[in-house]
């Protein structure tokens, strides 16, 4: 269960808006207060090197969020400084995904990319002051001289090189006269900090590689840790969000803007990751999943990239409330599925008509209903929210209801139909059991009922009641159409990882597809329009295989629930 973590300020004198603000509010708050920023500017910073997923979609709506309650900015900026990895399918469809998610860059979209020059001068004025050299060592050797944790770093021969010599070298470097990996250039820092980041870090190295934006113009670039400062500091961004694995190189980020002397640098603050248990995030273990084709494209809506979570029928708000759920923390933790799936329930329950749906159907004949075209029914969309309005369905002699809604010999509190039993058909009448036929296997095949004219459904009836209501469709007019009911992808018995061999544990029946029987008005349902199969769940049009007029359904949610919000 994730923890809900809006921590409380320690001074009680506080005034009572400010209780409950999370750790990097507090933050804020007090760098206002004392004059270190007069404004808030937040940036996400994605590599486009895959489609962004859940946890993402956390730190985009942290960083849109807190620009807009502070009355600040908001930064859109591909961070692509490896362009092994970056392409532009996926610039493209992260910027689907957060605008999808609501959070408006305006027109503020950047490129880690735009800033190749500035990081180049940067780096020329660190070997100006002294604080930069360029390396002979390979990568190995790089590693062995930076010791160990007990023990202190070797001095790289490079560093005795003098400002001159640096800078002709780091020229030639960037005019490609060096191979890959044969001269990188490093930070002058301290070869025996505790902090193994601070030991003297490659801020730069060669890769004949080309790049999405800006061609083969470089073939120097810069690490991460030397570059996202300085996108920061460039943009003028006050509060870097990032998550906890960068909080030793915290140390790092604070002396690459000092030492280029921004004037108002960024302040870098780190905050846990969301982890949903079960759950394969991280986009790497995501492209994992599609590049063995266990999942079918990064939107197969079995995963929980944003594209996925789309597809499957999820909102934007539904996303909102469970990262709100979920809550800012220091300390990593773990969420469950349930939430999320609680959240898109809450958020489609008053919003989305109520419709019947059949997806394992047996047929009903009312033997004492007249033969032929049947009549027309009023039903209400959503009994819970009337300006969802009504629809006419179409009624008649044939019916098909669920199976599991008819038993030969039920037990106790079963109140469905079942021999001699009287149920309510929603929307329409009164029916009671009055036969069935089975095939050679014992199988039901047909179950006759009576109707009683009198209790057609806001007619006022009232002389007797029934204790059970079941839904249904009119056999002669009902669509079929395809509908798919997915589990989790992961084998929840045996978790995401496989302990021998790191494979992923894999849910073999994570995709089931039914042939359902539908009122006929749903033929006309759109993309991405969703709806609630009464008694069963949420379900949202397929936008990839849905065809005109014969859409596929993907189930979104069920209606059974376990999960309990948590209190507080
Ligand atoms: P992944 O391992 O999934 O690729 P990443 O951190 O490498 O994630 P980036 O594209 O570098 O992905 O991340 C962009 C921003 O999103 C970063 O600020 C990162 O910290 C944040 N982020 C990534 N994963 C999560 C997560 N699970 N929860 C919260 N924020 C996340
Ligand atoms: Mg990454």
């Amino acid at each position: 269960m994730s923890e809900i973590s809006n921590i409380n300020i320690e001074n009680e004198e506080n005034n009572e808006e400010k209780v409950g603000r999370n750790f990097i509010e507090q933050f804020i708050d007090k760098d206002l207060a004392e004059g270190v920023y007069d404004t808030v500017h937040t940036r996400f910073p994605p590599e486009p090197n895959g489609y962004l997923h859940i946890g993402h979609a956390k730190s985009i709506l942290l960083n849109y969020g807190l620009a807009k309650e502070y009355g600040g900015k908001f930064n859109m900026r591909f961070d692509d400084t490896n362009p092994t990895k970056e392409k532009i399918e996926f610039v493209n469809s992260q910027l689907e995904d957060i605008k999808w998610l609501g959070a408006d860059w305006e027109d503020r979209l950047f490129f880690a990319s735009d800033y190749f020059p500035k990081m180049y001068e940067g780096a020329v004025k660190l070997i100006k002051k002294g604080k930069a050299y360029v390396s002979d060592l390979s990568a190995d050797e790089i590693k062995e001289y930076r010791g160990t944790l007990t023990e202190p770093g070797k001095k790289d021969p490079g560093s005795d090189r003098s400002v001159e010599e640096n800078l002709a070298l780091f020229e030639d470097m960037k005019n490609g006269k060096f191979a890959d990996g044969e001269k990188v250039l490093r930070a002058r820092i301290d070869m025996a900090s505790p902090n193994m980041n601070m030991r003297d870090p490659v801020i730069y190295r060669v890769a004949h590689m080309t790049h999405h934006r800006t061609g083969d113009t470089w073939c120097i670039y810069p690490m991460y840790d030397f570059a996202h400062p300085i996108e920061d500091a460039e943009e003028g961004i006050t509060h870097s969000i990032c998550t906890l694995e960068f909080e030793d190189h915290r140390p790092l980020y604070d002396w690459v803007v000092r030492e280029l002397e921004y004037e108002r640098p960024p302040r870098q603050i780190e905050f846990a990751k969301l982890y949903l248990k079960n759950v394969v995030t991280g986009k790497r273990y995501i492209k994992k999943l599609v590049e063995d084709g266990i999942a079918d494209g990064w939107d197969d809506p079995r995963l929980v990239s944003i594209s996925a979570l789309r597809r499957r029928g999820y909102t934007p708000e539904s996303i909102k409330m469970f990262v709100d759920l979920c809550g800012v923390s220091k300390a990593n933790s773990v969420a469950d599925m349930a939430m999320l799936e609680y959240c898109i329930r809450e958020d489609l329950k008053l919003k989305r008509p109520r419709v019947m749906a059949i997806l394992d159907p047996v047929k009903l004949v009312i033997d004492n209903y007249p033969e032929g075209e049947g009549e027309m029914l009023e039903a209400a969309n959503n009994l819970e929210n009337e300006e969802l309005g009504t629809r006419m369905i179409p009624f008649s002699r044939e019916l098909y209801i669920e199976r599991e809604d008819f038993m030969i010999d039920p037990p106790k509190k079963y109140f469905r139909l079942f021999p001699g039993n009287e149920v309510r058909l929603m929307n329409a009448y009164f029916v009671k059991c009055v036969s069935y036929e089975t095939d050679e296997n014992g199988e039901v095949t047909v179950v006759h009922c009576t109707y009683d004219p009198e209790t057609k459904s806001g007619s006022g009836f009232n002389a007797r009641k029934v204790k059970g209501t079941i839904h249904w469709v009119d056999a002669s007019k009902a669509a079929e159409v395809e509908v798919r009911l997915f589990e989790n992808i992961i084998d929840e018995e045996k978790g995401v990882y496989n302990e021998e061999d790191g494979s992923i544990n894999v849910n073999p029946d994570s995709r089931k597809t039914v042939k359902a029987f539908v009122e006929p008005g749903l033929l006309n349902a759109k993309a991405f329009e969703s709806f609630q199969f009464v008694r069963n769940g949420f379900y949202c049009v397929d936008y990839k295989d849905s065809k005109e007029g014969a859409p596929v359904f993907n189930r979104i949610v069920s209606l059974k629930s376990s999960f309990v919000l948590p209190k507080n």
